[in-house]
């Protein structure tokens, strides 16, 4: 017996269809990359090109907006005292006028600032790391001894954490007054932020 193609066919609810006007006559490309999966034609008019363009965009505001709820505004990272909706929004008021709350709050919070700049790679020889018996891949945190003046690497007991999201999105998140302390934690503890869990 010949063996079947096993890549399974995707079906596309006729809704779905008929609102970006895919008839199922046109080619269509798969843009696959890490959580997301992008359908579009593989031959577009200018216009055509333009609507991606444009829902792409919305999209990325939108689920940005989402993430930013999902952190919160910065309450001083635990300096200020832990207010109610209507004090803070007072408080919020206040700090409009007189230039304080959570934008200047994350300008002038060195945790914040230190998230904003985190980078992502401690770099090693991989002599080092497999004598370690540290995968060539994994990635490492580093703790500084203030009076020997050593530095210790470990593997990161997290896969992730915020130097993996893009400095131009940790920039915009934080000119929003968006706590980056937050952020850190919620992609270290994993738990979901978006739909149902
Ligand atoms: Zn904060
Ligand atoms: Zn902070």
């Amino acid at each position: 017996m010949k063996k079947e193609k096993t890549n399974p066919d995707i079906l596309l609810p006729e809704s779905a269809c008929e609102l970006c006007g895919f008839t199922g006559e046109e080619k269509l490309e798969l843009h696959a990359a890490e959580d997301t999966l992008v359908i579009v034609k593989t031959k577009m008019t200018a216009m055509e090109l333009v609507h991606v363009i444009d829902t792409l965009s919305e999209i990325a505001s939108a689920l940005t907006v989402h993430l930013a709820h999902a952190c919160g505004s910065c309450n001083n990272c635990g300096d200020s005292p832990d207010l109610c909706g209507s004090c803070a929004a007072k408080q919020n008021e206040k700090a409009k006028s007189t230039g304080g709350g959570p934008v200047e709050w994350v300008k002038n919070c060195e945790l914040c600032q230190s998230l904003l700049e985190a980078d992502k790679e401690i770099q090693l020889p991989d002599y080092l790391l497999s004598e370690a018996g540290i995968p060539k891949d994994a990635k490492l945190e580093a703790y500084a001894d203030e009076d020997s003046g050593e530095i210790t690497v470990v593997e990161a007991e997290n896969q992730y954490d915020i130097s993996d999201v893009p400095p131009g999105l940790r920039a915009v998140l934080a000119m929003s007054g968006i706590c980056l302390m937050e952020l850190d934690e919620l992609i270290m503890l994993e738990e979901t932020v978006y739909g149902d869990d």
